[in-house]
């Protein structure tokens, strides 16, 4: 059995690693010959996941929560750790610190293994209610008490969701590869279609490629889905793909639904579970929709037949509370454009195919609709439909190969997007500050990082295009992520993406990144992307290459 004090010494090693190959290589040698339960454990946490994305379960620790724990199991004062805190700006270094201080040292510790860890998450994630809290802050303390400076370390950034190793899905998959000696498109296959790599590893290890290939979409555990590429212009799109099928590119949020055994499941694009906010949606399934089927589609937000802004449909997705009363304030519909499984998985048939199967399937009603696909050669025709796209208020055309099957999370050539709008950036939102005078109890600018090799290095600060009704709603969002603050300034638990215009990239010494954006501007929140999902410090470089083509 793994204790967690040598899955943080060995996280300390790879964390000093850069080379991708190095570090699949590592990771490919640590997890070959554990058992099953640590197997699993240890690809979640080592890329800072405590439960599969689309998995209900969270512990629910906040900051709030890892201070009051940490000041129990080591008797140091709030303002001690408040001081170390700001000083490492790091909380997982920070708590090393706390816990190398350590006053008292028990006599009996009981050393930690992965699965103690595990057990205890679990136990937290089933605490709702009266007295939780407390009960959280005890068993997070009990942690603190019996790990050691490097395990309080990894615990704390596990807990936060930020192992800062520059693990992504990339390596993951190429250590499962290494590990029992198969094929990299094989594993990620796998991935793409149950979301769960620690459960690809646990098969990959006990059954290699037949295991693998035999592994199927099950009903209510999401698939990754399909994406598209960038087209360049209608002309070349339409060479390129010979016969499109057109169809509207719908400015809502992605979701994919499942319906079978009687249940309803819609999950976002970040394959979240959103089912609860949405029950007209799950309603009208129910009635319009033929039972054991997952379908793909666009949910948009509708008033007095016009498309209302993308955040409102975001809004609804993200409410808790009240929900009956957004359901009336936020009307929506949903688009269907494709279907992956109706009792036989269909990721492999054509597009034609699976249109016709999603016809047979779905019912159209006053909120259900299929999308409509127009199958053409000609760019004349295509501007016809990209005209009405945007006079109907969205967002332009995606084409789309009508023989290509659907893959699973793969941004490819056989998905083409046209869209009217300049490129924006998506970058993570690490910092911030708060407003002066009036605007003293909000957030009023936000600092940001792209993806550099799986870290986040910062490349601006964004403080306009905020409506005061936005500055509202995201200092609602971002208090509960603030690491620390001094001053003005606020360091935030990176989990959200904003969406940017700028009028210029230009290179600056500044930023950790090399490059600084010039006249930033709030666009939106993108919601429905997470972080791993940022834009890289690769495309910033490009844009800012580009720029000089203009
Ligand atoms: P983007 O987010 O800009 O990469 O564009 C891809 C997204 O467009 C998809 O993830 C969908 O959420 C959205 N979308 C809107 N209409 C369609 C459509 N007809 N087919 C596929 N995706 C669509």
């Amino acid at each position: 059995m793994l204790t967690f004090k040598e899955f943080a010494e060995f996280c300390s090693v790879i964390e000093k690693i850069s080379s991708t190959l190095e570090l699949s290589s590592r990771i490919s040698s640590f997890i070959k010959n554990l058992d099953d339960n640590d197997l699993y454990n240890v690809i979640l946490f080592i890329m800072g996941k405590i439960y599969p994305p689309w998995d209900d379960r969270e512990i629910g620790v906040g900051i709030g929560l890892l201070y009051e724990a940490l000041k129990q199991a080591t008797g140091i004062s709030k303002r001690e750790i408040e001081d170390l805190i700001r000083e490492k700006a790091d909380m997982g270094l920070a708590a090393e610190m706390i816990i190398a201080k350590k006053k008292q040292t028990t006599l009996f510790q009981e050393e930690l293994t992965i699965a103690k860890v595990r057990e205890i998450f679990d136990e937290m994630a089933k605490l709702s209610g009266e007295g939780s809290q407390k009960r959280k802050v005890m068993l997070l303390t009990d942690i603190f008490i019996s790990s050691t400076p490097i395990e309080a370390r990894y615990i704390t950034r596990l807990i936060l969701g930020e192992m800062r190793l520059g693990v992504g899905e990339g390596i993951i998959r190429d250590a499962i590869a290494k590990a029992w000696n198969l094929d990299a498109n094989l594993v990620e296959r796998a991935y793409m279609i149950s979301n769960d790599y620690g459960k690809v590893a646990v098969v990959a290890k006990n059954q290699g490629k037949k295991g693998l290939k035999s592994m199927k979409i099950t009903l209510h555990s999401p698939v990754k889905m399909m994406l598209a590429q960038v087209a360049e212009n209608i002309d070349s799109a339409v060479r390129e793909m010979g016969k499109a099928g057109v169809e509207w590119k719908f400015d809502g949020s992605r979701v994919q639904i499942h319906y079978g055994n009687g249940k309803v499941t819609i999950f976002s694009r970040r394959l979240e579970n959103v089912t609860s906010a949405l029950p007209e949606i799950a309603d009208e399934i129910r009635k319009n929709v033929k039972e054991g089927v997952i379908l793909d589609g666009e949910v948009i937000a509708v008033k007095d037949g016009k498309p209302m802004p993308f955040q409102h449909v975001l809004r609804r997705f993200r409410r808790k509370h009240d929900i009956t009363k957004m359901v009336e304030k936020i009307p929506l519909k949903v688009y269907f454009f494709d279907i992956i499984y109706d009792g036989e998985e269909l990721i492999d048939f054509p597009l034609k195919e699976r249109r016709e199967r999603l016809m047979k399937a779905v019912k159209e009603s006053e909120i259900l609709k299929i999308a409509e696909h127009i199958i053409t050669s000609d760019p004349k025709e295509v501007e016809k439909i990209y005209s009405s796209a945007l006079n109907a208020g969205h967002e332009g055309v995606m084409l789309k190969n009508p023989n290509s099957p659907y893959i699973p999370g793969k941004r490819g050539k056989h998905w083409l997007k046209l869209k009217a709008v300049m490129e924006t950036l998506d970058l993570v939102v690490v910092g911030g500050e708060w407003g002066e005078g009036k605007r003293g109890h909000l957030l009023s600018s936000f600092e940001l990082a792209c993806l550099d090799d799986g870290k986040l290095v910062k490349v601006g600060k964004v403080a306009t295009g905020f409506t005061d009704e936005d500055l509202e709603e995201l200092t609602e969002i971002f208090k509960p992520l603030i690491e620390f603050e001094e001053g003005k300034r606020v360091i935030f638990q990176p989990k959200y993406v904003f969406e940017v215009a700028y009028q210029e990239i230009q290179k600056s010494p500044k930023y950790e990144s090399g490059y600084a954006l010039r006249f930033p501007r709030f666009i939106r929140l993108r919601d429905d992307k997470s972080v791993d999902e940022a834009d890289s410090i690769e495309r910033v470089a490009k844009l800012y290459e580009g720029q000089f083509k203009r």
